[in-house]
């Protein structure tokens, strides 16, 4: 994007290096030395020119004015914040949006918070402001430029929210500040008043005495800040310069280990990629005591959030999702669908591609953390045959495809649209499709080719070069050129249809294939459905079950179980208790009134799905199972890095394992199983 100050002046510039160092245009006739002579001098006065504009800072350089914002931490106790928008001379007429959402692909409406808005001119007088929408204002009287001000409120807290309390601020920036419509892609610049004392900034953007600058509002929307007094440690790795902030109770973080884990994830998903494309990159932690899990990925850092119960029953947690936020720096940050790009913030964007751009992180968070051994091969395969067993039990797997249910993301804050019967997750049946895809590529190309050199050439196609893929399609197009297979069946069946998969037929490839036990487990008696960091809140009560005898009804939001923080994990925990025990929840009703239930477990019926190795696996099988489950040896060969200013590396990278540039030979074997006699569950 244009971002960088005195663009025009710089592609001048440039241009005139080139024509000099070549000896100048071609001569078309004209004498070769006159001209050689000509542009050159040509060039100089132009450089000269720009250079001085640029010394200068004169408008004539066409340098957009920058957006200054102004955060003051006005009210850390009720949570208010203060924004003022200085806005430079240009048009008389402007209008200021708000975001109804950012990154987390739900309609959140920030403005929600806004509690008042006026503007003025430089000198102080007031200035008309009207509302067009909910999210949207006009601002009248501003061609000598002007300020703007409002509060806002915010107590949101979590990687996807904006608070401000005694402890800390956090903020995803698209919650608090409104951006001008016309000028998105001018460079802004964030400063912070009434910060406490002690309190130290983290941000992924250049800082200078607590002010931030950013190419531009995406690039800035797309940078959390957090300021609090909090620990930290860095590492460099491979060149790369990392920063771990942590914001949590001391005896909570063991940051000597957090490091160490981290830079074993940076280490395995940057070879994988052959690639780093930053200088700097950040990963933000908080570990609350009494709150839930989430992280929310970056074009240049993750914020990530684990209650300390969580860690501590937990602790792989934390790894896996670090790895899965890290390699989203790459999918869906760098290679991007093209109906995401660029985002339009006053509404739904609308996406087929969410079962690759997060359930395929999914996938490769696996093999990342499976290659840098913070998981292994048993515990790697329990983890598939999990997911298998999540997608299979529910019923929504026959009737809603991986593309619908990316398309469906804006409905995931509506508890009654997570019911079984309702929905699938493109999370669980996106790394169901990652694993399958890599296979099917395998197989294809005889493991020649695999999902990592499918990522590799998008990363070439498309990220380097700032393009953006067709969804599906271009995924489709993409691992047919890596395989040189067809896999319009696999994608047809799979990824826009709803066909029961035949696990077994990929999985042959590696020697394994999938059984189902049924298991009797405890039955709580109802449905919960959580809203990405929220607490669950009930959908489902069993009629004359013991919950809903306990008194338990839908609506109902689930605060604690069993006298604990609802961990992620708590419906496996649930089951896994004996059955006949006694449950303790305390819920909130829709009203706001707490209570107190508990409740016999009963007994219930579930298939559990297991991947496991066939009766005679071949030598071939184990050696394709091998491939398949070992780091491909690989010497990293990075990129020049752009030194974390918010554009691309652009350099070229070599890709020793692009195995793509070879023939393609259809394979017969990718068809196998589209012509499976008879789909099985
Ligand atoms: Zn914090
Ligand atoms: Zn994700």
């Amino acid at each position: 994007m244009s971002q960088s100050p005195g663009l025009l002046g710089g592609a001048a510039l440039r241009r005139c290096i080139q024509a000099s160092l070549s000896g100048g245009f071609s001569p078309r006739g004209k004498d070769a030395n006159q001209n050689r002579k000509f542009i050159p001098t040509k060039c100089l006065q132009t450089a000269f020119a720009v250079l001085l504009a640029l010394a200068q800072g004169t408008a004539q350089t066409r340098t957009p004015t920058p957006i200054r914002y102004t955060i003051t931490l006005t009210n850390p106790t009720e949570h208010f914040v203060e924004v003022a928008i200085a806005i430079p001379p240009g048009p008389a007429q402007r209008e200021l949006q708000l975001p109804v959402w950012n990154a987390t692909y739900q309609i959140r409406d920030f403005a929600e918070y806004v509690l008042w808005i006026r503007a003025r001119t430089p000198s102080g007088a007031p200035l008309p402001t009207r509302k067009l929408n909910k999210s949207r204002w006009q601002i009248d009287g501003l061609s000598q430029g002007g300020v703007v001000e409002y509060e806002v409120l915010a107590d949101q807290p979590g990687p996807f929210g904006a608070q401000l309390n005694n402890e800390h601020a956090f903020f995803n920036f698209a919650e608090i500040l409104m951006y001008p419509a016309d000028a998105r892609d001018v460079p802004m610049s964030v400063r912070f008043a009434a910060v406490p004392n002690g309190w130290h900034i983290a941000s992924p953007l250049p800082e200078e005495q607590n002010e931030l600058q950013a190419p531009n509002y995406d690039g800035l929307v797309d940078s959390p800040v957090e300021l609090s007094k909090f620990q930290e440690s860095t590492f460099i790795e491979n060149g790369g310069h990392y920063r771990i902030v942590v914001h949590a109770a001391p005896d909570l973080c063991d940051l000597p280990r957090l490091t160490d884990t981290l830079r074993k994830i940076v280490h395995a998903e940057t070879a994988w990629m052959q690639d780093r494309p930053f200088q700097n990159y950040l990963f933000l932690f908080h570990f609350p005591e009494d709150r839930g899990d989430g992280g929310m990925e970056h074009a240049y850092s993750t914020a990530i959030e684990l209650s300390g119960p969580s860690l501590q029953s937990d602790p792989g947690q934390l790894a896996s999702m670090a790895a899965h936020e890290f390699f989203h720096l790459w999918n869906v940050k760098r290679i991007r669908p093209q109906t995401l790009a660029p985002p339009d913030y006053t509404k739904e964007n609308y996406t087929r591609a969410l079962w690759f751009s997060e359930g395929v992180t999914s996938t490769v968070e696996q093999y990342a953390l499976l290659q840098s051994h913070l998981i292994d091969e048993k515990g790697f395969l329990r983890n598939l045959s999990d997911e298998i067993t999540v997608l299979q039990n529910r019923p929504a797997h026959l009737t809603q495809s991986a593309e619908e249910s990316s398309l469906d993301t804006w409905l995931e804050k509506y508890p009654q649209y997570r019911q079984p019967g309702r929905s699938i997750s493109y999370y669980n049946k996106g790394f169901l499709l990652g694993i399958l895809l890599d296979l099917a590529i395998r197989r294809a190309s005889n493991d020649e080719a695999s999902l990592q050199e499918l990522f590799q050439y998008l990363n070439q196609t498309y990220a380097r070069k700032e393009k953006f893929f067709d969804d599906s399609e271009g995924i489709r197009k993409a691992a047919e050129v890596v395989s040189g297979a067809d896999l319009s069946s696999f994608f047809n069946k799979y990824v826009a249809g709803t066909d029961e998969i035949p696990y077994d037929e990929f999985l042959a490839w590696v020697g394994l294939r999938v059984v189902a036990h049924e298991k009797t487990i405890s039955d709580p008696g109802f449905r919960a459905a959580r809203n990405f960091d929220l607490a669950p809140v009930v959908v489902y009560v069993q009629p004359n079950g013991n919950a809903a005898h306990a008194g338990l009804v839908p609506g109902d939001t689930l605060l604690t179980v069993d006298e604990a923080p609802v961990s992620r994990d708590y419906e496996a925990r649930i089951a896994g208790r004996p059955v006949g025990e006694m449950l303790h929840v305390r819920v909130r009703a829709s009203n706001g009134s707490e209570r107190d239930l508990t409740w016999k477990l009963s007994a219930g019926k579930t298939l559990e799905y297991e991947v496991t190795e066939i009766e005679y696996p071949t030598l071939q099988q184990l050696l394709h199972r091998r491939s398949w489950l070992t780091a491909r040896e690989a010497k990293v060969t990075h990129a020049n890095a752009d030194g974390g200013t918010g554009v691309l590396a652009r350099a070229p990278f070599s890709a020793p394992s692009a195995k793509y540039r070879q023939p393609i030979h259809p394979d017969p074997a990718i068809e196998r199983p589209s012509a499976a006699k008879g789909s099985q569950p």
